[in-house]
């Protein structure tokens, strides 16, 4: 264990792959950790995601005192003191992030920027967002998240946490500059420069200034192969490209069926969407209730098939399903499932949605559908990421002590050209 003076930054997970971070600053009586995700592997093909599978299966790692007590749990990782303080921070409403958020004990506050505190209960209004907590009858229960405004501070014992809003695809997505005996301590969870906001992030960099320890994603160097927008159908270098071709799309398909997904915790896109193309944009009602509480944007939505109508649209801009299955011209419309049910040579976008790519079986099985339904897929995705310049800029403008690079299939790219860098194993404790 750190002498009594030091402060411990510990790596549980998520270090070298993309998903489940869980690092813990951890100083004199006071702890924290963040986030609070699970790492996705679809590919094990879970029979359940009960804590101990999780656990069997290394997608979230040993915590002492920190999962919910009522689990049969036995804590077996390394040795660790007792806390007077704990509290958990969420950077943004990925699931890789996210997910585990009703694992952790209700004793232990967890906060997050308000806008995030807001959007993880909407997201997880049908329950199959965050995995279900087993000791609430309600499916779709999520545990409290306590609302912090941007720049505010929060304080654990002798260490503060500031919550700093960044640029990423997922709404209400922030950064943390974490203060504590006299060092600096930065986090960037997913950042990029190319969104909506990246005022956001140039900010984050100038609080991140000569951070004793800056902990940073590097999920863009992961895919050398993606780099070259190979896979993508159209180059696409921002948020504004990515609108500007759904609008391209409909005009040179004026008499076509088109219908398009995309990833619910992006918002903004969605909002963007209907508010720049040519036709209008329907929604299912769980979206445009999402919009409507957050951005007051009213928009056209449907019920599907089977669903119960939410409370709190306004009817009168509802669309019923069987019209947009009908229609050639008028609408662009969301879709999320029986997608057996669109017309043969329609075009369907796939805009960052679930199954999100080609490492998830899913992506293949989807594919084959859309392909035996004769429906044309096109996919105009926008990374939430940082392109692999864009980090290196960000590196510069904070010019960090020590750089500890995670979330990424290839750490060791990232290099500090300003001090130290450290790319850290799962489970290892840097002393600072
Ligand atoms: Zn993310």
């Amino acid at each position: 264990m750190a002498s009594k003076d030091k402060i411990d930054v510990i790596f549980h997970a998520g270090v070298m792959t993309i998903g489940g971070t869980i690092v813990e600053v951890a100083y004199h009586d006071a702890h924290i950790f963040f986030d609070f995700g699970t790492e996705f592997r679809p590919e094990l093909d879970l029979s359940d995601e009960s804590l101990k599978t999780l656990l069997e299966n290394r997608l979230i790692p040993e915590l002492k005192d920190i999962y919910d007590f009522r689990f049969d749990y036995d804590y077996k990782g390394m040795e660790r003191p007792d806390f007077q303080h704990t509290a958990v921070f969420l950077s943004h409403a990925h699931l890789d992030h996210t997910r585990m958020a009703n694992y952790l004990d209700p004793s232990i506050p967890m906060y997050a920027l308000e806008a995030t505190a807001e959007v993880v209960p909407m997201l997880n209004q049908t329950g199959d967002f965050l995995i279900p907590q087993p000791f609430e009858a309600d499916k779709s229960f999520t545990r409290e998240i306590i609302a912090g405004a941007p720049y505010s501070k929060i304080q654990v014992g002798e260490i503060e946490v500031e919550l700093a809003p960044v640029d990423h695809d997922a709404y209400g997505a922030c950064c943390m500059i974490i203060t504590v005996a006299g060092k600096k301590i930065a986090y960037t969870g997913d950042l990029r420069l190319h969104g909506y906001d990246p005022d956001d992030t140039v900010k984050f960099t100038e609080l991140a200034k000569e951070a004793d320890m800056l902990i940073m994603e590097g999920v863009s160097i992961s895919f050398p192969e993606r780099e070259t927008g190979e896979v993508l159908a159209y180059p696409i270098h921002s948020e504004q490209d990515l609108i500007n071709e759904f609008s391209r799309l409909q005009l040179e398909n004026p008499e076509r069926q088109i219908t398009f997904n995309g990833y619910p915790a992006n918002v903004k896109r969605f909002s963007q969407l209907i508010k720049s193309s040519p036709r209008i944009v329907v929604l299912t009602q769980n979206m445009a209730l999402l919009l409507k509480k957050i951005f007051k944007q009213e928009v056209a939505y449907y019920v599907p098939v089977g669903a119960e109508p939410l409370v709190g649209l306004n009817s009168s801009l509802e669309i019923s399903y069987s019209k947009l299955l009908t229609d050639n011209s008028e609408y662009l419309w969301q879709v999320e499932s029986d997608f057996e049910a669109l017309k043969k040579g329609s075009l369907y976008i796939h805009s960052d949605a679930t199954p999100l790519g080609d490492f998830d079986p899913a992506y293949k099985v989807f594919l084959d559908l859309l392909e035996k339904n004769d429906i044309e897929f096109v996919r105009l995705a926008c990374s939430g990421h940082a392109v692999p310049d864009d980090l290196k800029k960000i590196i510069s403008l904070i010019e960090p002590k020590l750089l500890v690079p995670i979330h990424s299939f290839h750490p060791e790219r990232l290099e500090n050209p300003y001090g130290e860098r450290i790319l850290p194993k799962r489970g290892q404790i840097i002393e600072l």
